[in-house]
């Protein structure tokens, strides 16, 4: 698979990062999950030592890395990803001053425990010096990146490669203007209608629980290579390709949201458990891109988990775990699952809202990086442009601009990700209707099937070509959002 002696060598020395990333992933899911609140100060002061020692260790490799990328034409696919993927990383940490790096390192985890308590209060103004602080050192990182068209580019880039703002202004308005029109004709429709009595029901934490994990042995995540605990805000982390863990979330109510949840994250995990093992260790051994994660994530909770097929069944799990849920049929379930409305709360979105949440937050970070919106006017931006899409205010900020944990993570540039993973979604439902007959296998819960075909697609490849060049060789074009447009028209306007 490797054999020219640069790029040998090259992922050889990379073991070093590797492991580093890997220590770092731990420390980040435990962060999440374990962390006693008064360490996270100190948890920042590892992050960020452990992230300067990453950046020197690049910098090691910046002589090989410009040589492998000169080679280009003598390499094969998986030589030429791992060039270009490390020659990406290189952008990034040889622009970056090392105190930029440490800066965002400590300020994150104090950020994301400020998020935490500002979220229950309510209370923007105790986030608002953590966000200033982290906008204005996202501003400085953007400005060393460079960008051609705008500024906000630079920080797309980390998340998907050679996406810009250029992209995004191509594939925003006509989706929302589609999906507004599209919510305008399932609203008049009436027959998925939101507000299900479902909805209200409360469950015990334990017997949620009992019901996710169900949901993952029917799933087959193997048990020995993945495991499930409960954070705030639900996320995978995968620590090496046999340790891939996923979180999930219990509210009390409306037990589709922690059903859902689990689906999901199960899907991101599916994806970093299927990378080519051959591909172990090196560069590219990671998912193409935060896209292309989303895509495995929305596919499997969308297009297979608020099936009719799939509510066949889950529907004798919940039956026994939830006694509530007795009195409702597969029918039933599936409205409650897939009622549409426009709502506050991006991670209930349905199906239809749910590109326009991040619409409007792609609309907030282009302001917030370009410097024509302020921190400080955030709630009252939000305000407006959620009247604006779906006609409704928010009361408070824990429904509006504190609802998200991205900023506290100073992951601006990431909310687009979830677009074009629908949009890719969107992409694998229209190829799987000539190739694989999905409804079938779930019904027969042959997954086995269905995870081999988006191994093929999209798993194995690892991060060996660009999502550009992936997406070109998967669906033989470039991201479009017109199959995601008519996946929903079919679900919702039959
Ligand atoms: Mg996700």
């Amino acid at each position: 698979m490797i054999t020219n002696p640069v790029v040998k060598e090259l992922s050889e020395k990379y073991h070093t990062i590797w492991g580093l990333q890997s220590a770092g992933s731990l420390l980040q899911w435990d962060l999440e999950v374990n962390l006693p609140s008064a360490a996270a100060e100190s948890r920042g002061v590892v992050l960020a030592e452990l992230e300067l020692l990453h950046q020197r260790e690049m910098s090691s490799l910046y002589p090989l890395i410009d040589k492998a990328v000169s080679l280009k034409d003598e390499l094969n696919d998986v030589e030429s990803g791992i060039a270009r993927v490390l020659d990406h990383a290189k952008k990034f940490y040889s622009k970056v001053p090392a105190q930029f790096i440490e800066e965002i390192q400590k300020i994150t985890p104090k950020a994301t425990v400020a998020w935490r308590t500002a979220r229950k209060n309510s209370d923007f103004k105790s986030f608002l010096p953590y966000l200033e602080q982290i906008v204005a050192l996202e501003i400085k990182i953007a400005d060393k990146l460079g960008y051609e068209d705008h500024r906000y580019s630079a920080l797309l880039d980390l998340w998907e490669e050679d996406f810009s703002v250029r992209d995004a202004d191509r594939l925003f308005p006509s989706l929302v203007s589609n999906l507004r029109g599209l919510l305008s004709k399932v609203e008049k429709d009436g027959r998925f209608k939101a507000d299900h009595a479902l909805a209200k029901m409360k469950y015990d934490n334990a017997a949620m629980e009992r019901v996710d994990r169900r949901v993952c042995e029917l799933l087959e995540m193997p048990a020995d290579r993945f495991r499930m605990d409960v954070s705030t805000h639900p996320f995978t982390s995968k620590i090496t390709r046999d340790d891939v863990r996923i979180t999930t979330r219990f509210e009390g109510f409306d037990f589709a949201r922690s059903v859902f949840s689990t689906i999901h994250e199960s899907g991101h995990a599916l994806y970093e458990l299927q990378i080519n093992k051959a591909l172990d260790y090196t560069p590219v051994a990671e998912a193409a891109s935060y896209g292309f994660h989303e895509s495995q994530s929305r596919f499997w909770e969308n297009v297979i988990g608020r099936s009719r097929a799939f509510i066949s069944l889950l529907r004798p799990i919940l039956v026994e775990e939830l006694p509530f849920t007795r009195q409702f049929n597969e029918d039933d379930l599936f409205h409650y699952f897939n009622g549409v409305s426009p709502s506050l709360i991006r991670v209930d979105a349905d199906e239809l809202t749910y590109n326009i949440h991040i619409a409007i937050r792609y609309e907030i970070e282009k302001g917030l990086i370009g410097e024509k919106i302020k921190p400080s006017e955030l709630p009252s931006v939000w305000q407006e442009k959620f009247e604006e899409y779906l006609g409704i205010r928010p009361k408070e900020d824990t429904e509006g601009a504190l609802q998200d944990i991205h900023w506290s993570n100073a992951q601006i540039g990431y909310f687009p990700s979830y677009t074009l993973g629908n949009v890719i979604a969107g992409m694998l439902w229209h190829v799987a209707k000539s190739e694989i007959d999905l409804d079938g296998k779930t019904r027969s819960r042959d997954f086995a099937e269905i995870k081999a075909w988006l191994y093929e697609k999209v798993h194995k490849h690892g991060s060996i070509y660009s999502p550009k060049e992936l997406s070109t060789k998967t669906f033989g074009e470039a991201y479009s959002p017109d199959k995601l447009i008519e996946y929903l028209s079919a679900k919702y306007l039959a």
